[in-house]
């Protein structure tokens, strides 16, 4: 595939021995599925902050300083200020503002995405608190706000994983549009592609955004387009029910109102039907709509990300 979108990922997914043991965490969907449609520029910020393999493991702490990073077994060594000098380092990396999404390893007290352990200072056992995020992943979201992020274990959810990867899939073309200067038109053309991928996951941010692209030509184009950006980025990242996904197959199916038989037509919403109601995947009534697509061309639905929002051979849509 041309053009892999470059991902960052927790070095110790891809199999390298950096865990504070000595051991990893490899991931075999990470490296043998997405690895052939995905580049990967690993980072693991303790061995960057210069903690050593292998080194004592530490955890998050709510101390009166806020939430610090100590020795799991010596509260009184504090590595948290090490810890944000590797973490400034990697987020200055000339390949960070080139990444389409960021895998990280769950409930690391750098890494974490969510719900990671925060102990309480006189306690070095039992968590108080699941409500943590990793130190660095809490710089990436702050610095790259836009950016999609998941957790390796969340990648286990077949609806997590599609939305993930979709979202990837977005911003690389995003930036890809965001290596020229932006003019209205393009701004406009690429919401209009991907108006049915939004419609699936929010009606009201699609009707948001629409109001956005329609000041395109009056309004300064800056501001514009990282508050495009970004509110897209938050509407992909609702998760899109069947009830949502049916309402855009059946605007799809609109379009070819004119050329279907009868029994096409009826066949075409017994599958909509079916799909919604849990009994078949999305991919059949998609397949099957680009089936009559295919007879029945239409310019505008041809250029919709909705019909191919990832390569079909990471089978994303046979399994949600
Ligand atoms: S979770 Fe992050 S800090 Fe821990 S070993 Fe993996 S890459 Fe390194």
């Amino acid at each position: 595939m041309d053009n892999k979108p470059l991902l960052g990922i927790s070095s110790c997914l891809l199999g390298n021995t950096v865990r504070f043991d000595s051991g990893h965490k490899h991931n075999d969907y990470i490296t043998e599925t997405l690895g052939q449609y995905f580049d990967f520029q690993a980072f693991c910020p303790e061995v960057i902050a210069g903690l050593g393999i292998p080194r004592p493991a530490i955890h998050l702490v709510k101390t009166t300083k806020g939430i610090r990073a100590l020795q799991v077994k010596n509260h009184a060594i504090d590595v948290t200020a090490q810890l944000q000098m590797a973490i400034q380092q990697i987020l200055a990396h000339p390949n960070l503002a080139h990444l389409s999404g960021f895998i990280l390893k769950k409930d690391s007290p750098s890494c974490g995405m969510e719900r990671v352990k925060i102990f309480a200072e006189q306690a070095t056992s039992q968590p108080s608190e699941r409500t943590g995020i990793g130190l660095f992943a809490a710089a990436l979201q702050q610095q790259y706000p836009n950016l999609p992020l998941e957790e390796e274990g969340r990648l286990c959810d077949p609806i997590l994983r599609e939305n993930f990867i979709g979202r990837v899939f977005v911003y690389q073309r995003w930036q890809q549009l965001m290596q020229a200067p932006i003019s209205a038109n393009a701004l406009i053309e690429f919401h209009s592609d991907h108006k049915y991928l939004i419609m699936a996951h929010d009606q009201n941010s699609l009707r948001e955004l629409g109001q956005l692209v329609a000041q395109a030509g009056t309004t300064d184009l800056v501001s514009l387009q990282a508050e495009y950006i970004q509110k897209l980025m938050q509407a992909l990242s609702k998760k899109a029910s069947r009830g949502q996904q049916g309402n855009v197959l059946a605007h799809l199916m609109g379009y070819l109102t004119d050329y279907l038989e009868r029994e096409d037509r009826a066949e075409l919403v017994e599958t909509i039907q079916q799909y919604q109601q849990g009994y078949l995947p999305l991919i059949v009534p998609i397949t099957l709509l680009k089936h009559h697509f295919r007879k029945h061309p239409h310019p505008y639905v041809r250029r919709q990300y909705y019909l191919k929002p990832h390569p079909s051979e990471l089978m994303l849509l046979n399994s949600i």
